[in-house]
């Protein structure tokens, strides 16, 4: 059930997302994990300024929020994301044991390069995963969120298609 509260934190992850520019080609994508009303992290995607083709916003904000508690676990926490985890970013929310992931838009609502060609769909990714006590809830903010990215219909120059 998402709730005002989990608005409140998609809006910051949006926020953090923009800090790389308007332009979706910018790739601005956010994450934010929170617990118990603390933020424990706010990241940005940072796979070309680093470089590094695993710094998704999430992989980096589990990384950060890790460091910051001293922690390999996340237990309790959950972790907002502008648009739904890749599998990758699933899988590390599964071993960083957060409680619950929301994102904002969803792989329908915007461009298919945001995925990979042979998507894990990560709702029924979660359902099958061996803990039965991660929750994951998209279409937080969905509208705003999409507005980050390109959309289905966009005509998107190839070079600028980051799954191909
Ligand atoms: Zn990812």
């Amino acid at each position: 059930m998402l709730t005002p509260q989990d608005e409140h934190w998609m809006r910051q992850a949006i926020a953090i997302a923009r800090t790389k520019g308007d332009d979706p080609s910018c790739s601005p994508l956010g994450s934010i994990i929170v617990r118990d009303g603390k933020v424990l992290s706010a990241e940005p995607n940072q796979t070309q300024e680093l470089p590094d083709a695993t710094a998704h916003a999430e992989m980096m904000a589990i990384r950060r929020a890790c460091e910051g508690v001293g922690d390999m676990e996340l237990r309790g926490a959950t972790l907002y994301s502008t648009l739904q985890p890749c599998g990758m970013c699933t899988m590390a929310s599964i071993w960083s044991k957060v409680a619950r992931v929301v994102y904002g838009a969803g792989r329908d609502d915007v461009h298919e390069m945001y995925f990979e060609d042979r998507h894990i769909d990560t709702l029924s990714f979660i359902a099958d995963a061996y803990r039965d006590d991660i929750v994951i809830e998209g279409g937080c903010l969905r509208e705003e969120c999409a507005a980050l990215y390109y959309g289905p219909d966009d005509d998107v120059p190839e070079e600028e298609q980051g799954n191909l």
